[in-house]
């Protein structure tokens, strides 16, 4: 199973850089976890954030936000609306799907009808 992040949303912050002090870098990333298996792909609720200064292509961690980044990041998060948490069956598992449905019948017709499959 393999865990990835997408982006879903950017924003460009006015804010310093408390980096490079650069105020046009600041870019807030809005990044959702995105489960995918050999059977389903789904989006999850799980949401992170990444501030990022395409001045001086540093990350900039919580640790060093100042109070603005943080009112700023704040405001933000209040105002994104993530993906809905959603749910996509691949092909393999509708094969299986289909696969054990075909049995169930199977073994529906046999109890019923065992005289039909020479069973009795
Ligand atoms: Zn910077």
């Amino acid at each position: 199973m393999t865990d990835k992040l997408i982006t879903v949303k950017e924003v460009s912050l006015n804010n310093n850089c408390p980096e490079c002090y650069s105020t046009d870098g600041l870019t807030l990333t809005f990044k959702q976890k995105f489960k995918e298996t050999k059977f389903y792909r789904s989006i999850t609720n799980e949401v992170v954030e990444e501030l990022k200064c395409n001045k001086c292509q540093s990350t900039i961690y919580p640790v060093s936000w100042t109070d603005a980044i943080d009112r700023v990041v704040d405001y933000q998060k209040k105002a994104f609306v993530p993906k809905p948490a959603s749910l996509k069956l691949k092909r393999l598992a509708w094969i299986i799907f289909i696969v054990i449905d075909l049995i169930t019948l199977l073994v529906i017709l046999m109890l019923l009808f065992p005289e039909v499959l020479g069973m009795s």
